[in-house]
């Protein structure tokens, strides 16, 4: 059997999104910023585009959507342009997560080296940021808050709508990075006080290589690709019409089936938590229920994640330990670090990202696998025996 279980790494392209393609790149091969006939028939294109996005998260109005080359490079934006929009008027401050994508988490780097001062809050046990500490980092001179929709790899989901009130309050720039949540958690940018927000194509069943930048009218944007006019003067470059047509009919299509999805995937996703809890010393990382829909993070230990993850592999099912930007590196992850999770604990730890094409089959099938390849490295692992014989302490209790 094979089972992909991956899906925040990536989805694969719906047949919607990919019919859409396939269409543009038959149909509309104009640049939309020529003025000739194909030209702006391939604008219309790109317009509809924009309405179609814009509709999908309640943007006022769709000039309020700009398309760039994925959800990082809209993460960038979104903070390089709140800084150095707001220097000038004295603000030098920026609180974001610890556990933030690395999108934000460099960027906000990149920014402390231009001389900004950057306040990374730590989440609660469960992933979750406490509203009280966000409230008490803003300060006079405090630019952007940028706290993430809900993480990639853990799945807790932030008061979005609570962050976006304080900060409407404090007269301060909300942005988040919807990546994760976008098709998958209803998002409404003005009943939730979000003036910047990033999407990514890939994420939903669009393809890769293409992202959104919802920024609210009054933003100014800072260009990240300087050169030509496209994105009213936001973003240089010819703009991929194809990728972004079909980008905007899959995030259509996920808003349009966010609820049967949204409660199908919920019960594999209890199903799989269900399954696994019987596995001594093991936890379920992140808040059990304000989580995405389809994400288990499990950890085990006495283990390493990349054993499990490549041994489980080789049964066909297609999972990750920690994120798949991080997965080169041996570095336990920071998200689980970041929310207080022991480094040998979060060593031992694989993502499941499950979606609506995954079946109650497939979810008994990864139990299984999970409970004998835990079992077999455990047997395997000093690490272990240490645990057993007292040598070692452990972190996580023998039951949940
Ligand atoms: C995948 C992801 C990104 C990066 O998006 P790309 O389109 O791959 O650049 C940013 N933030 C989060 C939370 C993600 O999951």
């Amino acid at each position: 059997m094979r089972v992909y279980a991956d899906n925040a790494a990536t989805t694969y392209l719906s047949k919607t999104a990919r019919d859409k393609l396939i269409e543009c790149l038959d149909n509309f091969n104009g640049n939309p910023n020529s003025l000739h006939t194909d030209g702006q028939r391939t604008q219309e294109v790109l317009d509809e585009a924009r309405a179609i996005v814009a509709g999908c998260i309640n943007a006022k109005n769709p000039n309020e959507i700009y398309f760039t080359s994925g959800g990082s490079e809209a993460d960038n934006q979104a903070l390089i342009s709140a800084a150095r929009g707001l220097r000038n008027k004295g603000k030098k401050h920026l609180v974001t997560l610890n556990i933030e994508h690395h999108a934000i988490l460099h960027t906000m780097a990149k920014l402390e080296k231009e001389g900004f001062e950057v306040t990374y809050l730590k989440p609660q046990p469960n992933g979750i940021v406490d509203i009280e500490d966000v409230k008490n980092a803003i300060r006079e001179d405090t630019a952007l808050v940028s706290i993430m929709f809900a993480n990639n790899e853990m799945g807790a989901i932030q008061p979005i709508p609570e962050i976006g009130a304080i900060c409407k309050e404090k007269h301060v720039l909300f942005h988040t990075d919807a990546v994760q949540a976008a098709a998958h958690l209803p998002i409404d940018v003005q009943a939730m006080n979000i003036d910047m927000l990033s999407m990514s194509g890939h994420k939903f069943h669009g393809p890769k290589g293409v992202g959104i930048l919802y920024a609210r009218n009054g933003i100014r944007l800072t260009n990240v690709i300087e050169g030509g006019a496209q994105e009213r003067g936001k973003r240089a470059g010819t703009v991929n019409v194809p990728g972004i047509a079909s980008m905007a009919v899959a995030l259509k299509e996920g808003c349009d089936n966010m609820e049967q999805n949204m409660s199908k995937v919920r019960a594999l996703r209890d199903r799989l938590i269900e399954g696994l809890k019987d596995i001594p010393y093991s936890q379920l990382n992140g808040d059990p229920v304000k989580r995405l829909p389809g994400n288990v993070n499990w950890s085990f230990e006495g283990v390493e994640g990349e054993s499990l993850l490549l041994h489980l592999d080789l049964y066909g099912i297609e999972c990750s330990s920690g994120s798949a930007c991080t997965s080169e590196s041996l570095d336990p992850s920071h998200v689980l670090t970041g929310m207080g999770i022991p480094v040998e604990a979060a060593h031992g730890s694989l993502r499941f990202s499950l979606d609506y094409e995954n079946t109650e089959e497939q979810i008994d099938y990864i139990i299984e696998k999970v409970h004998s390849v835990v079992e077999l490295y455990r047997s395997m692992s000093p690490y272990w025996e240490d645990l057993q014989n007292g040598i070692r302490e452990h972190c996580i209790p023998e039951h949940m």
